[in-house]
């Protein structure tokens, strides 16, 4: 019997792999039999991520790529096409808060400063705009290939100290609906456009925001775990599952959907 699920073989975009979803991402898709580009702008980190990754199999091949930079990202994408002839999945995991655009408890948003508005709503939300075009436009030739953006909890409702962070995940839900629906009725039903919003997942940006020095919750990490019905944070490795499932053949007439992977957290309202 065919397996579902299968991706083996598919060549699979990971922009941000460098980073903690990324590389986490990065390694699933390879376990699965899938060929992968891993793409970041930070040198060091991709090419420590590329030696941990050949180790899995010799299907991947690193690039540093700039996901603000719409031309760079096209050349990416014809270097891909001369190696592999082709890109069958594109998840973009470049983007993350950055510490000038949480604001501290005792800020409001009148401090905030309108550089840090800036940087962190282009990363967050052009940072997936401009891979879904560059390398989108690769699938749409092809008539067949999977996009997948990451969304966020901040889209449900609001949460303190991240406005920047959140209006862009908010705009990446919309996008993803619209080049869902833009995909299907352009170019066929073979093109499919989804996200996944994670929950709390203790990594490097959020870490001082949610655990003490000492090691203890900090009182935001208490608010989120009363909220959160299954009273955990999630384990990064929990991500990859959705991912593997919503690029596979099992997903087949699944288009525009924000996939929440957050322990209950959107469902509860608290009380
Ligand atoms: P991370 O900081 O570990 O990784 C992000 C990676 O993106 C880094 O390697 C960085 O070098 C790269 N990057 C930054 N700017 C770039 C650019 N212009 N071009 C190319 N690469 C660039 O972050 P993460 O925790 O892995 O988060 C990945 C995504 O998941 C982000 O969109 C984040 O908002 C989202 N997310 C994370 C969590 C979490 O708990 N970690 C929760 C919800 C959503």
């Amino acid at each position: 019997m065919q397996n579902n699920f299968d991706i083996s073989g598919q060549v699979a975009v990971v922009t941000g792999a460098g980073g903690v979803l990324g590389g986490s991402i990065s390694r699933s898709l390879m376990e699965a039999g899938a060929k992968v580009v891993a793409i970041d702008i930070r040198e060091e980190n991709l090419n420590k991520r590329v030696e941990e990754l050949k180790t899995i199999h010799e299907h991947v091949v690193g690039l540093i790529g700039n996901v603000l930079n719409l031309e760079s990202l096209k050349s990416v994408a014809e270097k891909i096409k001369e190696k592999w002839g082709r890109i069958d999945i594109l998840v973009n995991c470049a983007g993350g808060n950055i510490p000038g655009a949480t604001l501290t408890e005792e800020q409001t948003i009148f401090d905030m400063k309108i550089e840090d508005w800036e940087q962190v709503t282009d990363l967050n939300l052009n940072g997936s705009v401009y891979p879904c075009l560059a390398f989108g436009a690769v699938m749409a030739e092809q008539g067949k290939g999977c996009m997948v953006n990451i969304s966020s909890m901040a889209t449900y409702s609001s949460i303190t100290r991240v406005p920047g962070y959140s209006v862009a995940k908010n705009g990446i839900n919309i996008f993803t609906q619209w080049m869902a629906t833009e995909m299907a009725l352009k170019f066929g039903e073979g093109i499919r456009v989804n996200a996944i919003a994670p929950g709390f997942f203790i990594g490097d940006q959020n870490r001082k925001v949610l655990i003490n020095d000492d090691g203890s919750y900090t009182e935001r990490s208490v608010k989120v775990l009363a909220k959160t019905p299954m009273k955990r944070f999630g384990n990064i490795t929990e991500l990859n599952g959705a991912v593997q499932f919503l690029c596979s053949p099992a997903a087949s007439f699944i288009t525009g959907v924000i996939l929440p992977i957050d322990g209950g957290f959107s469902a509860f309202s608290g009380v």
